[in-house]
């Protein structure tokens, strides 16, 4: 009884695809295969499946029944050959890379990705001669300038963290081919259901499943979905060795977190148009980064190229860094935490937090100004998130 159908609508997908009623049990919900290893029934089937000529699981590290659920559900939400689950979405970020690029390499970025995907590559894969240029990848003559006859990859986030900014997919995916480059995307703000890269031409579409996709903060986790078996087997080769392979338990909550995608993404999303709306008008807001408020600079693009505007806002606060300090102190819904992509409403002060091991000069230059403060809209009621905002922005005096 596998479910798999490409036209089957969104909503339908993230709750069946992958997805199988335990044929000897009956199990509506998938069984957890808490199992390092699996047993071979003859010397002769040991050895195929290592020659890979038959299918069926080894040890855990290289594949998993309850991993490979989770894999086949997230490849068909993205639309790619396969999906390759990873213990973090670093994993995903690095075995990606590391999969992609040899020494002598070049690759180029979005200058505001999420903090960590950036000082791995500049502060890590450069003792290992990988080389790197990150650029506002918004600006596509910055992208094409920053392309060397050694570049192998274009590395986009879009929106990207923490500034909301869009980069063109479409247009990203065409000056990598035409440079021999592979295009690879994080797709973890916008998540499946608001986003669909592999269809943009994107080669490799990357999540920290840790924000929408699982969307109960109770779990870490990442996917890697190549486009081609090709990329897929040459990316699965390295995760097996590097090993920041899932573990079963952890593919269960995600298999659980997922069925709700699509009606938490789209009720935060409704919450974070209201919020945006609130704060743009409000008299101690200065500026508001929302791509579903006309003013944000690529809302065409993001119109485009989103289905939605989805759920996370960047603010800045009349009264600098200090009036920032005082609003997150004071909420008492949103939660002062880092991530998102949670059911709940989370809120940070990235220059301190997320973004604090990036370079001051960096920071600046990708638009991470001290005063900017992230909201990941949650999808409590919409009344309470205003509520909350209201008395903690009222502290302003
Ligand atoms: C959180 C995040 C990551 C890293 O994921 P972890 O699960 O924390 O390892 C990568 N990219 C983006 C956009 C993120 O938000």
């Amino acid at each position: 009884m596998s479910t798999s159908s490409g036209s089957r609508k969104m909503a339908t997908k993230v709750i069946h695809e992958g997805q199988h009623i335990d044929p000897q049990t009956g199990a509506v919900a998938p069984p957890i295969y808490q199992s390092s290893t699996f047993a071979f029934a003859s010397v002769d089937q040991g050895a195929a499946r290592f020659a890979g000529t038959e299918p069926g699981y080894i040890y855990t590290r290289m594949g998993n029944p309850t991993t490979a659920m989770l894999e086949a559900n997230i490849a068909a939400l993205e639309g790619g050959f396969g999906g390759l689950a990873t213990a973090t979405g670093m994993a995903a970020v690095t075995t990606s890379l590391l999969a992609l690029l040899s020494k002598g390499e070049h690759m180029v970025g979005t200058s505001s990705v999420y903090g960590p995907s950036r000082v791995v590559v500049e502060t890590h894969f450069s003792r290992f001669g990988i080389e790197s240029s990150f650029v506002n990848t918004a600006d596509l003559d910055e992208v094409r300038a920053a392309f060397r006859p050694n570049t192998k990859v274009l590395y986009v986030e879009t929106p990207a963290n923490p500034t909301i900014s869009i980069t063109d997919i479409a247009a990203c995916a065409k000056i990598a081919h035409e440079h021999g480059a592979l295009l690879v995307v994080d797709n973890t703000f916008a998540s499946p259901i608001l986003q669909h890269p592999i269809a943009l031409g994107t080669d490799v579409v990357i999540h920290s499943m840790t924000k929408f996709i699982n969307g109960h903060s109770d779990v870490v986790a990442g996917m890697i979905v190549p486009k081609t078996e090709e990329t897929h087997k040459k990316i699965a080769a390295v995760l097996r060795l590097l090993g920041g392979t899932m573990d079963p338990h952890q593919s269960w909550l995600v298999l659980r977190g997922v069925k709700s995608l699509e009606l938490r993404v789209l009720r935060s999303q409704e919450n974070a148009m209201v919020v945006a709306k609130f704060l743009d008008e409000h008299p101690a807001v200065e500026w508001v980064r929302y791509p579903g408020l006309e003013d944000h600079p690529q809302y065409e693009l993001g119109r485009k190229q989103m289905e939605g505007p989805g759920a996370l806002i960047s603010f800045g606060l009349k009264g600098g860094l200090a009036a920032g300090k005082k609003v997150l102190d004071h909420v008492q819904l949103a939660t002062l935490a880092v991530s998102l992509g949670g059911i709940e409403s989370l809120i940070q002060h990235p220059a301190s937090m997320t973004h604090a091991s990036m370079k001051p000069e960096d920071r600046i230059a990708a638009g991470i100004t001290d005063g900017l403060v992230r909201l990941s809209v949650g999808c409590e009621h919409i009344d309470d998130i205003l509520a909350d905002l209201r008395q903690a922005l009222a502290t302003l005096g």
